[in-house]
């Protein structure tokens, strides 16, 4: 993959707060980048500063390899959509998308043809000259990523650009945003707070946390290999425990889980070489629940030699949504667990209850290891 922006050693302070902390970051051409953390982080600093709205303290912008550093932003092969409609209202729809290129001494008919065609892409073919207050929420996004589109940049930059819409539109331009990157091939860098957007759009996502990079990958390795607590925790839902590792070889190893007064095997060396706290980060889709009945033995875990991972609770809350139900466990311990169960028929067989003594397991392949 070509690399077509990249920050080296970004710093950006306002007076004593650093809101990007030398950041080294590289994004490949064509791809579609997500700057995934929570509200405050410096996500959206680190992005305006690849467009040029603000200076770093330190460090370079490259774009194609060219310093852009000190280049402003009408002069970079980037274009931004903001977080909140940035059209203009007293304008007809095709005049907010033609601004652009009538600034930069576009012809009129190249601009109509262009403005067309973004319109297109965007899927408001006949709105020309509808004015802003007479769209939706959704249209006016689209209309602003049209305005960015006409401009044909290298790259399109976009700040929280679905967060203003409810629920189920947001889905649904989740689905169009991703054909539409993936129809014009143009790099797209998006800022996002919501996991679910980052995860479902992205092709590589960085998590950010207090102005640094935690963390780069694909959206699946993010989720499957969490390389902090921080990360595991804050991309969905996960099951963290304390472990202290007893056994350690190449094919497996053995954990004490002190909180939950039980041992897990895993079908893997940790290579936590001396360290002796590491943690364990199983999702709740990956956990099990099975019956338990008063004398009986618990359930073995694939993978395992049997007796390990898998721990006796109570079921103390269920949380039924549609496609699936949620359910937490306290163990015996007192530790709380949750374990999601896809709702695969209509009619549960197992049917679990509240109060119910249940085995909460996992294979000896779900769990991830984390030494942070
Ligand atoms: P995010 O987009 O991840 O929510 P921001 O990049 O907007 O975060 O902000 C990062 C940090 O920098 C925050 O602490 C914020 O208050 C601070 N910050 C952002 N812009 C300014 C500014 N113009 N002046 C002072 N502080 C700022
Ligand atoms: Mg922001």
């Amino acid at each position: 993959m070509k690399t077509i922006i990249e920050f080296r050693g970004i710093t950006k302070r306002y007076g004593p707060v650093v809101a990007v902390d030398n950041v080294s970051l590289a994004i490949g051409e064509g791809e579609f980048f997500a700057l995934l953390g929570p509200s405050g982080c410096g996500k959206t600093t680190l992005l305006r500063m690849l467009a040029g709205f603000e200076q770093p303290t330190r460090g370079q912008v490259l774009i194609d390899g060219e310093d852009y550093t000190r280049v402003p932003p009408n002069r970079r092969p980037v274009n931004m959509v903001f977080q909140s409609y940035a059209v203009f209202p007293h304008m007809t729809v095709a005049a907010n998308i033609e601004y652009g290129l009538k600034m930069d001494g576009v012809a009129r008919a190249e601009r109509r043809d262009r403005a067309r065609e973004a319109l297109a892409l965007v899927q408001l073919e006949g709105y020309d000259e509808r004015m802003p207050d007479q769209l939706s929420g959704g249209q006016r996004q689209r209309v602003a990523l049209a305005r960015a589109l006409v401009k044909r940049p290298r790259v399109v930059l976009l700040d929280e650009p679905l967060s203003a819409l409810d629920a189920k539109l947001r889905e649904e331009l989740r689905f169009e945003l991703s054909r539409l990157q993936d129809k014009v091939g143009i790099t797209f860098v998006m800022v996002t707070h919501d996991q679910d957007e980052a995860l479902a759009l992205a092709t590589r996502c960085a998590v950010m946390h207090k102005g640094s990079l935690v963390q780069v990958a694909t959206p699946a390795d993010l989720y499957e290999f969490p390389s902090s607590r921080l990360v595991a925790d804050f991309i969905g839902s996960v099951n963290l425990f304390e472990g202290r590792v007893v056994e350690d070889h190449s094919d497996h190893a053995l954990i004490d889980l002190p909180e939950i007064g039980i041992r897990a095997w895993l079908d893997h060396g940790t290579g936590a070489s001396g360290t002796v706290q590491i943690w364990l980060a199983v999702r709740p889709e990956k956990m099990e629940l099975h019956k338990r009945a008063n004398g009986e033995a618990p359930p073995v875990m694939e993978g395992t030699p049997g007796g390990h991972n898998v721990v006796a609770g109570i079921i103390t809350d269920i949380a039924y949504l549609g496609s699936e139900s949620v359910y937490e466990v306290r163990t015996e311990a007192g530790k709380i667990l949750r374990v999601i169960r896809p709702n695969l028929t209509r009619w549960d067989q197992e049917d679990f209850t509240w109060d119910e003594p249940v085995w909460l397991g996992w294979h000896a392949e779900a769990a991830a290891v984390l030494l942070q």
